[in-house]
């Protein structure tokens, strides 16, 4: 049975990008079944299909998947690329260390990626960004739109990937993707999307091929970013520098918060963890244990 790759679902249809690169309108036989659980196919499923026509065929079944995203719904991502500001607005740690610790339990490659580096004077300020992320073992890659600076390092980031782009609103996302992907297609399919949202039409997802052989989806990830339905126990798994030092803790368990003998305590009194994201950490354990009081 021949294989393929949903690339966009819209009202019942599913579009199949096949091996040879044909574009093929599916419907899908009925629900599969897959580990006992109902699956509908979703975008970046990979799926056996047979052809009915020219352009048509029939979805028989769905590859098992290696994750699955909520928002957008989509499968099979292999990174998370967290967008933030220089300026315009001014970077912000907190909504960064939210999105990434997302893509962590997601189990995704992350990269963090700087805008408008075009509305700085100097690199201090990507120097002082680089330096608490790096440790921590992310990429942190400055952008500009308007130079070009930056684009071709994240093209090789997005190669041979699928990615999804996080972020708040307004610190260009959209813009990169179209200084990444520029056509008319796709332009014609945002500005449709939003009309689409205005009339209160369901949203959709594309994955958009790149040059480079990676893809990218056309919608941003991760709109939600409360720790509903995390454990306390598995936020430390989220943060590298802390999941790395933990199993050096006299107890395990250990939720670094002022237990004897703690190794990550250590090393941020050694100045070797980033004051701000251990801050970050705490304020996220408290909203996780907020959370589950409220159940
Ligand atoms: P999104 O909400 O994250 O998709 O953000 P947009 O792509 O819509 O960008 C928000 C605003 O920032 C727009 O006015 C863009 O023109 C501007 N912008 C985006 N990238 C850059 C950049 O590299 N340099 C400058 N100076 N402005 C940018
Ligand atoms: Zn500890």
């Amino acid at each position: 049975m021949p294989v393929g790759q949903i690339v966009k679902a819209i009202s019942g249809f599913y579009y199949v990008r096949t091996d040879g690169g044909d574009m093929l309108q599916c419907r899908a036989r009925g629900v599969f079944k897959f580990d006992k659980k109902k699956l509908t196919p979703l975008v970046g499923d990979i799926v056996e299909f047979e052809k009915t026509g020219q352009n048509e065929g029939v979805v028989t079944s769905v590859q098992p998947r290696r994750n699955e995203l909520i928002r957008p719904p989509i499968a099979n991502v292999d990174q998370a690329v967290v967008v933030c500001s220089l300026r315009q607005p001014r970077f912000q740690q907190m909504p960064v260390d939210r999105f990434l610790v997302h893509g962590e339990r997601e189990g995704l490659d992350l990269v963090i990626v700087l805008t408008k580096r075009d509305l700085l004077k100097n690199n201090g300020e990507i120097e002082r960004i680089s330096a608490i992320y790096r440790p921590a073992g992310y990429k942190v890659i400055a952008t500009s739109v308007v130079t070009g600076e930056g684009m071709d390092e994240l093209k090789a980031v997005l190669a041979g990937k699928v990615s999804v782009f996080a972020g708040q609103s307004g610190v260009g996302k959209s813009s990169l993707l179209n200084h990444l992907l520029p056509g008319m297609q796709l332009l014609t399919g945002q500005v449709s999307k939003k009309i689409a949202r205005g009339r209160h039409t369901t949203r959709t997802v594309e994955l958009l091929p790149m040059e480079t052989n990676g893809q990218v989806a056309d919608t941003p990830g991760f709109s939600q970013l409360t720790f509903q339905g995390f454990e306390p126990t598995e936020l430390g798994d989220y943060f590298p520098e802390i999941r790395e030092r933990a199993p050096e803790c006299r107890f395990r368990g250990c939720l670094h918060t002022g237990e004897p003998g703690c190794a990550v305590k250590a090393a941020l009194e050694q100045q070797e963890i980033d004051e701000k994201r251990y801050q970050n950490y705490t304020q996220f354990l408290a909203e996780i244990k907020d959370a589950l009081a409220r159940r």
